[in-house]
């Protein structure tokens, strides 16, 4: 730690020269360092590079290892209610980035900002960068002999008619995804550029980075593609559905919900980026797609739901964990786009940006969404808003009997028993019933063909479900094979038991 003899007033600046080693000792039982490689370095600012000023985001947060080096006990996560915990967001100012970087002769660099320039001197190859608008102080620097595939994005809205250069830099010979990646790109800023605002930047970009792993990290305008993504094959996946354009949009949308949204880093920073991330990936899939591509990706999503796990926990405003921060909390506002409206969801997500814009504090919770999705939701759905989020709800929804008969002129009829409660759970795992008067979607099915779960649908609407046993007429123009309670799932059913139940004919 370096301090300064005479402290730096306000808008001065300072000049600061350094060098860094780097020099791998061994390997971890996490497999060995791959920062420094003869082809495919990569090392990001907030490991390499010197920082200003304290930084939370490198104390430790395990209670153990607090306990070993004699430190404080503090949560691991800080509570959404912790006021002065909101007041810290890592890597919170904006910066222009300008960077000169050598390499091989024979490798490309990536950073962030346009290539300015690039030439040869005394065998090795220089990059100038500079960023066009300021962006968030996290960034990586790449180097590796990469394939790349290029493609363009222009916004169709009025105004300045900016144009996007997306650039997918992959691994030479795995050439099944980048295509796939450049059109999930187009389709995405396309998406949420008219849903939440404008991207503020002229690049996108994927960048491999050595590893076995299928994840990504989305830094300001380049995103860290681990190499087990380029190996995925969309159209082998027995799934139905396209994985590698999900998870492009997924991160694309980092560029709003993490990128340009600033979240506090107390409980519920989940919420308003992955979550969001999620959400809006959902919208984007659905928009290329279709309704029935989009509920293939959602089957995906809620197989996690099959790992058992303690009901006890915290509502999602909190979320703090892989499950509430990646499945319940996309699950919980795609349910509220189905009660709402995709438009007044999105409207609520463009005014939290709005309000937050990047650089500006303080920085948003989720408690900043919640209300604006409250101020978008009819006072009839608040309750559903207050148990999706402010809440750990289940509801518990059970065909008892499904009949039919079909009448004169052809109609058929449909008479469903059926058995509903509600109960909430907190986080010490206490359960408590509640009175149930929820909107509840009841879907009649046709027949399904062979190899399908389920037929046509022939109705879908949604009723006013109390708690305890009720009965409800149908009426359906076809002959009705099954029905479901809630069949899109848009509610959390507590017992996870099978969604459709056979309709028994009367004649
Ligand atoms: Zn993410």
């Amino acid at each position: 730690m370096y301090a300064l003899a005479r402290p730096l007033p306000p808008g001065d600046s300072l000049r600061l020269r350094f060098q860094v080693t780097h020099k791998p000792g061994g390997f971890s039982n996490n497999g060995a360092d791959a920062q420094v490689l003869q082809n495919g370095t990569s090392f990001r600012n907030l490991e390499w590079l010197p920082v200003l000023g304290y930084q939370p985001y490198r104390e430790l947060d395990e209670a153990g290892a607090r306990k070993a080096y004699g430190l404080p006990a503090r949560p691991a996560t800080y509570s959404l209610y912790d006021v002065v915990a909101r007041g810290y967001a890592p890597f919170p100012e904006q910066i222009s980035f300008e960077a000169v970087v050598g390499t091989e002769a024979n490798q490309t660099v990536v950073a962030p900002g346009t290539l300015r320039r690039t030439w040869i001197k005394a065998g090795r190859r220089y990059f100038h960068y500079a960023t066009d608008a300021p962006i968030r102080n996290e960034y990586a620097f790449f180097s590796a002999n990469y394939a790349v595939q290029e493609g363009k994005w222009r916004s169709s809205l009025a105004g300045p008619n900016q144009e996007v250069a997306i650039q997918i830099f992959y691994p030479p010979g795995q050439t099944e995804n980048p295509a796939r990646m450049v059109r999930s790109a187009q389709a995405s800023l396309d998406y949420y550029t008219k849903q939440f605002g404008p991207y503020p930047h002229r690049q996108l970009r994927f960048v491999t980075h050595a590893s076995y792993a299928f994840g990504h990290h989305a830094a300001p305008m380049n995103i860290t593609a681990e190499e087990g993504f380029f190996l995925l094959n969309p159209k082998a996946d027995e799934r139905g559905f396209d994985l590698v354009t999900a998870v492009v949009a997924h991160e694309v949308a980092h560029q709003w919900w993490g990128n340009q949204l600033k979240q506090a880093y107390v409980e519920g920073a989940g919420l308003i980026t992955e979550s969001l991330a999620w959400y809006s990936a959902l919208g984007v899939l659905e928009h290329k797609y279709g309704p029935e591509h989009l509920q293939a990706l959602l089957r995906f999503l809620r197989e996690e739901n099959k790992t058992p796990r303690t009901r006890a926990a915290k509502p999602l405003l909190q979320a703090d964990d892989f499950y509430q921060n990646y499945r319940k909390g996309p699950f919980a506002l795609y349910a509220l786009s189905q009660y709402i409206g995709w438009d007044r969801v999105n409207g609520a997500l463009r005014k939290l940006l709005a309000q937050h814009r990047p650089g500006t504090r303080p920085f948003a919770t989720s408690l900043d969404l919640y209300r604006e999705l409250q101020a978008a939701t009819p006072d009839s759905l608040h309750p559903l808003l207050h148990d999706l989020f402010e809440a750990n709800t289940f509801w518990e929804l059970e065909t008892e009997s499904a009949t039919t008969q079909q009448l004169k002129g052809g109609t058929w009829q449909v008479t469903l028993n059926l058995q509903a409660s509600k109960l909430v759970v907190d986080s010490a795992g206490t359960e408590t019933k509640l009175p149930m008067k929820d909107w509840v979607e009841i879907g009649v099915f046709a027949p399904a063909a062979a190899g399908k779960e389920v037929g046509k649908q022939l109705y879908l609407q949604k009723h006013l479900i109390r708690s305890g046993q009720q009965t409800l007429l149908l009426m359906v123009p076809e002959r009705p094979a099954q029905v479901g309670l809630d069949p899109r799932q848009l509610l959390i059913d507590g017992k996870l038991q099978d969604k459709y139940k056979a309709v028994q004919s009367k004649n």
